[in-house]
Parts: structure tokens; C-alpha cells; sequence
């Protein structure tokens, strides 16, 4: 039986050294190590300031409270993403406002973002799925003549670029996540990139208890929360960060050899790719054609786990989950595109050390389960 998980993180002697290091020093927390890996995450990406904390959800929602957004206050952004890329207004009480997807990239519909501005909308939240970037110049430009924040969850995205700009330069702030299926892990993580010095000072202070710049251990400045991330995660994070472009080749590697396998199967379509970005592989997600129904693809899903892939349904949408429904009265037919991609995507094992046989076995299952459907 074979046993493929959908990710698995890339570890070498590297990491262990460098986590174990860490651990023969007393300082496991504030030290030397959360300086030095947001000081090359800062480099890596190209901005001024950069500052870790525990999550990717943490780092979204220090933006959002540096930014002040606040209750009543709307944000527009994606409902076909991870859940925290709207949850982190929730936290404040403002409100999501969703604008549909673009059926080929699966990100906000730029051009369907004006219609849904109101006097209350205060920023644009915008995520690059799966690793894809959003249409950012467009998106400057729109927030530019209104007047809005905006905002960059390119938690799939580390390493991408936009017109030969790397994502996390746009916007006022952008955040990276470091869980171990992203590009690189710290096991558990996440960072805000910003020029700005004054969103990078307050997340730095409200990642820690709302303290200032004082040495007053029990002064706090201001409301904060304990959303440290531990010298020990960015020493691993240190590791992969030097390991960076090995472990996106290797990703692009994997998604190629999908891609030489799948791209003339007509039952689904490929990830799409444009020669005007660079995109940075986080998961490889195929999309049933559209005479399939949700229930095919779920019966796909269940005969591929059943032969031992790892695949889920990236992604859900965030309008249809419950306790979105039960909070905003969002129904089923709200957003067609969403929903359409959503019960038709399979996302396919994908990680870094994946064996050309294992995609081969993989690609081969897949085929053979959805030609067994049409009987
Ligand atoms: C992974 C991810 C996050 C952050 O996730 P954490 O588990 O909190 O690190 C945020 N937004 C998107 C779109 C993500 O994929």
C-alpha cells in the first residue's frame, strides 16, 4: 500500500544543527536568533522591516490593528482562501466584504473590486492563492483613488513576483506563514514585511504584551497579546531561509513534472500560468472539468485516499462556512465562481523530496478514478 502524504516539510542536517544550537544557549525567546532571521527575511524580500511572530494568523491580525481598523469598519477581500485571511477582521470586529473570483487565477476579480467600495470600506485585503499573484499594480492603483489600506496575505506565496517585484513590496504590509506545508516552515510562524516603521514599531510591541521600547519589563504601552514566535522556530526558519532557493526549484521541479503529465488530460485543468509572473508553488491543485459534479470530485477525493494519496479540497469558501453563514446570512449561490472552482478542485501530494514515481503513481490513480466516474 502506498502511503503519499499531501505535504511534508524539507529538513536537513542543516535545521537540526542550527534548532540544536539554539538549544545549548538560554536564550530560547527575544534573542539573538528572532534578530537575525527577521533581519534576512527583511533582506530576502526587500523591505525595511520585518517581524516574526507565532503565526500567520497572528501577523494578519497585527496588521489589521496597526492599520486601525476597527468596528463597523469593511474590508474588502477574497472569499476563496484559508480561513484566517478573513478571521482577522472578525478579531476586530469589522467586516469582511467579499468580491468573487477570477475563474483562471483563482484570486479577487480586480475588476469587480469598485463596485463593492462603500463610505465604510477602509482597506483591501488581497490574498495570492496557491502561491499566484494577485494583479497587484491594479490593486494599488484602485486603493490609491480611494483612499483605502491595502493589505497582502501572500502566506502562499513566498518568493513569488509581480512584474519582477517581489511579493510583500506591495501594499502597507504584507504576511508570510511559516506552518510546515508552506515553502519554508519554522514549524510554526509567521512574519509582517513593511517600509513602513510605524506599523513595523506597533506589531513589534503588540506582539509582545503591548510593550515599549523600554527596558521595563512590566510597562506596557499599549493593548497587546503573546504572539512570540521562539528563537528556537527561527533558527529552523534561519536554516530554510539560507536553504531558499534550493527549496523553491525543487517545488517548481514537482509542479513540473505534474504539469508535463497532466497538461492534455482533458477531465481537468492544470494550474494556471502566465509568462508575466512567478508564481511560487505552495500546493498543486487541478479543477475538474465542469461536467463534473461536487459529488464526483468528493468521490475522487475518497478513492484517491483510499489508495493511500494524501489530497484534500483546497479550499472551502469562506462565505459557506458555518458560523459565516450564521453570522452574515451568506447562502449558496452568493459567489458562482467561488463556489463552481471550489467543488471541483483536488489538491494532488506536493512537496519538495515527492519521487518522479510517486507523481507518476499519482497522476496515474487520479486518471484511472475519474475514467471510472464516466461509466
Ligand atoms: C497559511 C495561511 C495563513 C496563515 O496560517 P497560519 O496557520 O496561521 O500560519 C493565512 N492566510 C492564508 C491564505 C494561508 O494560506
Amino acid at each position: 500500500m502506498m502511503n503519499i502524504p499531501l505535504s511534508s516539510p524539507d529538513i536537513t542536517e542543516l535545521e537540526i544543527s542550527y534548532v540544536t544550537q539554539v538549544l545549548r544557549t538560554p536564550n530560547l525567546s527575544l534573542g539573538p536568533k528572532l534578530v537575525e532571521f527577521e533581519a534576512r527575511m527583511a533582506q530576502f524580500i526587500g523591505v525595511k522591516h520585518a517581524v516574526a511572530v507565532n503565526s500567520g494568523t497572528s501577523a494578519l491580525h497585527l496588521i489589521i490593528r496597526a492599520l486601525e481598523i476597527k468596528d463597523g469598519d469593511e474590508v474588502i477581500t477574497t472569499p476563496f482562501s484559508f480561513i484566517s485571511s478573513a478571521n482577522c477582521m472578525l478579531f476586530e470586529r469589522a467586516k469582511p466584504v467579499f468580491v468573487d473570483i477570477e475563474p483562471l487565477t483563482l484570486n479577487i476579480d480586480v475588476t469587480r473590486i469598485e463596485e463593492k467600495i462603500t463610505g465604510k470600506t477602509r482597506a483591501i485585503l488581497a490574498v495570492d492563492v496557491f502561491g499566484y499573484p494577485v494583479e497587484w499594480n491594479r490593486l494599488e492603483q484602485i486603493a490609491k483613488e480611494h483612499h483605502l489600506k491595502l493589505i497582502e496575505d501572500s502566506c502562499e506565496a513566498l518568493g513569488a513576483e509581480y512584474q519582477g517585484k517581489k511579493l510583500g513590496t506591495f501594499g502597507e504590509a504584507a504576511a508570510f506563514a511559516f506552518y510546515p506545508n508552506k515553502q519554508m516552515t519554522t514549524g510554526e510562524g509567521g512574519i509582517i514585511v513593511t517600509n513602513n516603521e510605524e506599523i513595523a514599531k506597533l506589531c513589534r510591541s503588540m506582539r509582545n504584551q503591548g510593550r515599549g521600547d523600554s527596558d521595563e519589563w512590566l510597562e506596557h504601552q499599549r493593548l497587546g497579546y503573546n504572539y512570540r514566535i521562539s528563537d528556537i522556530n527561527c533558527a529552523l526558519g534561519i536554516a530554510q531561509l539560507e536553504r531558499i532557493e534550493e527549496l523553491l526549484a525543487k517545488r517548481e521541479q514537482v509542479a513540473q513534472m505534474y504539469n508535463m503529465r497532466l497538461k492534455d488530460w482533458t477531465e481537468a485543468r492544470i494550474p494556471f500560468s502566465s509568462p508575466e509572473v512567478k508564481r511560487s508553488w505552495f500546493v498543486y491543485v487541478v479543477t475538474l472539468a465542469d461536467r463534473y459534479s461536487q459529488e464526483n470530485r468528493d468521490n475522487v477525493l475518497q478513492e484517491l485516499r483510499r489508495r493511500g494519496i494524501g489530497c484534500s479540497n483546497y479550499f472551502t469558501p469562506i462565505h459557506l462556512q458555518p458560523f459565516y453563514v450564521e453570522m452574515f446570512g451568506f447562502k449558496k449561490g452568493d459567489f458562482p465562481v467561488t463556489e463552481h472552482v471550489s467543488e471541483r478542485t483536488i489538491a494532488l501530494p506536493f512537496y519538495n523530496n515527492l519521487s518522479e514515481d510517486e507523481i507518476d503513481f499519482v497522476v496515474r490513480s487520479l486518471k484511472e478514478i475519474v475514467s471510472n466516474l464516466r461509466r
